[in-house]
């Protein structure tokens, strides 16, 4: 935990929410696999050697086993080839055992990313990157939500910060984060209830011109840049919900996209880097693999 000897806001501690999660999810694994026979499977796919990667899937593998479920790990060297990890895809949506499908970004350059995202079995796409998936989010009716937007709304609903009415600003456009929690939050309704859905979102990113402007006007603000301590007291509301989604190693330390101990004087609310947003999309990945068991119990 950063230290946090001055601060003056509220930190939300994504670690124990986690936790609480897993614990609600360890229920529901238990009488799903007692009332079917079936133990949710989650199938990573790691390509190549990145350091950063291993500890993500290795993380991930490990939260499976705690709340019951199993996970199977394929390894592929780095010069693996587009046809061949389509292979691999194809294999894993063919296997009944496997309910869920985790391709680990980022893979190598000569690997066309999108064609493999995209044969991935939508029913199974537990990280929710399948255009299907993407739609029908955008619709308003999705079946999986993506793993780290749906981590930031579940921290804002277990500390009970709605969002509702709330000016909302994302900075980030990816389609890993700031797109499609932009899209969660501008819906009607969320799986959580519409307390934790219908703000008003502004989505900002590098060719936003008085981005201070913009985010000092948010109630609750969302980093989701790759830029280290990017965001500044000066550019917080205060009072405001400072969400950090950005994870940066600066020498041997981690790093957020949020100056943590300045911005803490302003702030309201705020997400520690490690500790907050982080172990959340562990759990949402687990919680999606979860939902993906039950869909194809439900398909076949
Ligand atoms: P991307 O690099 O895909 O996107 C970064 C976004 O930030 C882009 O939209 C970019 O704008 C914008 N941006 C960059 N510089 C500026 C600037 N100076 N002013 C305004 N906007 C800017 O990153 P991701 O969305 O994949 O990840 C963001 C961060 O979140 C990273 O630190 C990543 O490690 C972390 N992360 C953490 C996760 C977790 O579990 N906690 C999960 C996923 C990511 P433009 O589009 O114009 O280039």
């Amino acid at each position: 935990m950063p230290n946090s000897t001055q601060t003056t806001a509220r930190i939300l501690d994504g670690k124990a929410i986690a936790k609480e999660i897993q614990k609600e999810l360890k229920v529901d694994v238990t009488k799903f696999t007692k009332e079917t026979g079936i133990v949710p499977k989650l199938a990573a796919v790691l390509v190549g050697e990145d350091p950063a990667s291993q500890v993500y899937v290795r993380n991930k593998q490990l939260a499976c086993e705690r709340v019951g479920m199993l996970s199977e790990l394929h390894r592929l060297p780095s010069d693996t080839t587009t046809e061949t990890l389509l292979g691999w895809v194809q294999r894993l949506n063919a296997d009944s055992a496997t309910s869920g499908i985790l391709v680990q970004l980022p893979v190598p350059k000569q690997i066309e990313e999108l064609r493999v995202l995209d044969a991935i079995d939508w029913r199974k796409d537990v990280d929710a990157f399948h255009p299907y998936n993407v739609g029908l989010l955008s619709q308003g009716r999705p079946r999986f939500l993506p793993c780290t937007p749906y981590g930031v709304v579940q921290i804002l609903y277990r500390s009970q910060l709605p969002t509702s009415g709330k000016k909302v600003c994302v900075i980030g456009r990816s389609d890993i984060v700031g797109k499609p929690l932009a899209s969660m939050l501008v819906q009607r309704t969320s799986p959580l209830g519409p307390e934790w859905a219908n703000a008003t979102v502004t989505i900002c990113h590098s060719r936003t011109p008085n981005l201070a402007d913009v985010t000092r006007d948010a109630d609750i603000l969302v980093a989701a840049i790759g830029q280290p301590e990017f965001v500044r007291a000066a550019m917080v509301k205060p009072g405001a919900t400072v969400i950090d989604v950005g994870i940066n190693r600066v020498g041997d330390r981690l790093v957020g996209d949020v100056a943590f101990a300045e911005v803490a004087q302003v702030a309201g609310a705020i997400t520690p880097v490690p500790g907050g947003v982080g172990p959340l999309t562990v759990t949402m990945l687990l919680s999606n693999t979860m939902i993906a068991a039950r869909l194809q119990l439900e398909q076949n």
